[in-house]
């Protein structure tokens, strides 16, 4: 009998047995569907034995402490701070926009606060700051907008700009500074042996079980349980009663080069060529020494593996009607970015899973991490 069924084994899944197991005592199996543990955040050697992100890339960055000290039990860390460039007419520029962006686009020898100014002259101003194309244009300007963001939204998300919540472009800040990093966050690094190891780590207690190529239908009914973790697609698991809440997919197309190093940067993105939308080398990420090199490149589909929730009114809405059935389920435990229908990075997902562990054991944030594993 195990006290807790846990579906997904990625952050969220593995978090959540992690705590149950080694600082409740409490017995858990975690399934998984896939062939392996991690999520989207697996990682593995190629075939030319490059580490690869099977998913897609992903980078790790938070700001809280708490969330990296946790994680820092199961892994060591290489620093790395992301680069990403954007393909614009016909020049690799800065993304997210900076001052070396407007000065090379346009040949340009702006100060900071000539910058100001550009933006300040350009800039929109919308009466409420409501949807992905309000948010860059009441910053940068239309121009600008239209030449980083207006065609790469459409085709990642198939959707123009002004029917995306404000939120899905916002994660993308504009500077006025020379500073050319993604992110901005205190913590910023690669699990050292990659994430697929720091969740073996994770899962390695003696109470805990792992069943792979399992889903949760096969198994629900024969494998004696209390509780359940759930961390798939919220509507999946209501059999779609309310209709289908909509999830963006991306096919990974990868490709291996007999060079050591192809790009100048991390990830480029293509925002007005291509079917893709960017391509990553994973040596950047990974620090790996090879005299090979591998890259993906994201081409977005409307069908596949939902990876992404669709922020827009209409889908919050539907996935409210979901949350009400939820709160309602007794035993049943919703967690991660596909069960709360939230565009949540790595770190957020943990610490939603942390919260969640509190609530569970009755116990506040701090008093869930102070046993070790
Ligand atoms: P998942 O990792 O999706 O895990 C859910 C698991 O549940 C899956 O393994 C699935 O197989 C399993 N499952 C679902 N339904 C069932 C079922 N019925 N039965 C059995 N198993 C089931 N975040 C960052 O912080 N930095 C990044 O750079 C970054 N890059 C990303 C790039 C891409 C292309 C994508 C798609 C995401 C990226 N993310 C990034 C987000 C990150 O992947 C997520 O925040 C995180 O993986 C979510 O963890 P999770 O446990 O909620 O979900
Ligand atoms: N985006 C864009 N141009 C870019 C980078 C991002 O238009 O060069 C928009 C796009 O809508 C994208 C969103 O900003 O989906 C968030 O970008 P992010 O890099 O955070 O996407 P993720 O890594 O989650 O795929």
């Amino acid at each position: 009998m195990f006290d807790y069924l846990i579906v997904g084994a990625g952050f969220a899944g593995s978090v959540l047995a992690e705590r149950l197991a080694s600082d409740a005592g409490k017995k858990v199996l975690i399934v998984d569907q896939r062939a392996h543990i991690g999520g989207n955040a697996f990682d593995h050697y190629d075939d030319a034995g490059v580490l690869v992100h099977k998913y897609g890339p992903h980078i790790f960055h938070t700001n809280s402490r708490e969330v990296f000290d946790y994680l820092s039990r199961f892994t060591e860390w290489r620093p790395y701070q992301h680069r990403v460039q954007a393909w614009v007419d016909g020049q690799l520029l800065p993304i997210p926009i900076n001052l070396d962006t407007v000065n090379q686009l346009y040949g340009l020898r702006l100060t900071s606060a000539g910058l100001v100014k550009y933006f300040k002259r350009v800039a929109e101003h919308p009466a409420v700051v409501r949807t992905s194309e309000d948010v860059i244009v009441s910053k940068v300007g239309r121009e600008l907008y239209e030449k980083f963001f207006r065609n790469y939204t459409r085709k990642q998300w198939d959707l123009d700009p002004s029917e995306l919540d404000a939120t899905v472009t916002a994660r993308v800040p504009v500077r006025t500074n020379r500073d050319d990093r993604y992110f901005t966050d205190t913590y910023q690094a690669m699990p050292r042996r990659g994430y697929t190891r720091m969740f073996e780590r994770m899962l390695s207690h003696p109470n805990i079980k792992v069943l792979l190529n399992a889903s949760y239908r096969e198994v629900q009914h024969i494998i004696p349980h209390d509780e359940v973790i759930y961390t798939g697609p919220i509507d999946e698991y209501f059999a779609y009663r309310f209709g289908r809440l909509p999830y963006r997919s991306l096919q990974f197309e990868f490709e291996t080069l007999n060079t050591p190093l192809h790009q100048p940067v991390a990830v480029i993105n293509y925002p007005n060529d291509n079917l893709y939308t960017r391509v990553t080398e994973f040596k950047h990420l990974t620090g790996q020494e090879h005299l090979k090199t591998t890259l993906v490149y994201e081409y977005p589909r409307a069908t596949g593996d939902p990876y992404y929730p669709v922020q827009r009114p209409e889908n919050t809405e539907l996935y409210r009607k979901y949350q009400m059935l939820a709160a309602q389920t007794e035993g049943v435990h919703f967690v991660g970015r596909l069960a709360t229908y939230r565009y949540y990075n790595m770190d957020q997902v943990v610490a939603q899973a942390l919260t969640v562990y509190g609530k569970l054991t009755g116990q506040s944030r701090r008093e869930a991490l102070a046993n070790p594993a």
